[in-house]
């Protein structure tokens, strides 16, 4: 499809949020030691590494990927693990990182999956939320930005595996 990009988050406000993220994050978990960050991949990589070096305090890191069927613009019900978590995560301290929750089905399945192995706690931070958009409740406990229901791309968002590696983010707009 052709189309142009329109930014519609700066990279500075994206550095913003990360500080307000990563202040939170480093109050509420002072007292946890081995925090394990899970990031849902590809998405999550390049938020996950900029909120990691805003941590205070050693972090382990481990990754995942889950794809959902269905085709269409939308996540089906269906997530498949495609690669699995190296660790076991019993009794430890998990923070499931994402990119963008959506429709909410695949964290809510990862969330569920990741539960049945017993951590000793899983919470859910997203640099980006759509909540009009959502289908599946889902317990998200940092958000980085709520934004209106466009498709995205850049600082980790693809369109067709393009643009993750651009600094901001950017609203796709069809030519
Ligand atoms: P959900 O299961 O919440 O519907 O889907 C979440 C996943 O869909 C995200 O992790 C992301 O991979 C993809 N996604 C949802 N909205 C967008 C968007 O606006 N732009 C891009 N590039 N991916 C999106
Ligand atoms: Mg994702
Ligand atoms: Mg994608």
């Amino acid at each position: 499809m052709k189309h142009t990009l329109e930014e519609m988050i700066s990279q500075a406000d994206i550095d913003a949020k990360l500080d307000a993220l990563a202040a939170q994050i480093n109050k509420d978990y002072a007292d946890v030691d081995n925090l394990l960050l899970v990031g849902l991949l590809k998405g999550s990589v390049v938020f996950m590494s900029d909120l990691a070096r805003r941590l205070d305090f050693d972090v382990r890191m481990d990754f995942m990927t889950a794809s959902s069927y269905g085709g269409g613009t939308e996540s089906s019900g269906e997530v498949k693990i495609v690669m699995d978590l190296a660790n076991n995560i019993h009794g430890r301290h998990v923070l499931l990182v994402e990119d963008i929750i959506d429709t909410g089905r695949t964290l809510s399945k990862v969330r569920e999956l990741l539960m049945t192995r017993h951590p000793a706690s899983i919470k859910i931070v997203t640099f980006l939320d759509k909540p009009s958009r959502r289908v599946v409740e889902v317990p998200v406990d940092y958000v980085g930005m709520e934004i209106p229901d466009e498709f995205v791309v850049g600082y980790g968002l693809d369109y067709a595996e393009r643009y993750r590696q651009l600094p901001y983010i950017a609203k796709v707009i069809p030519a």
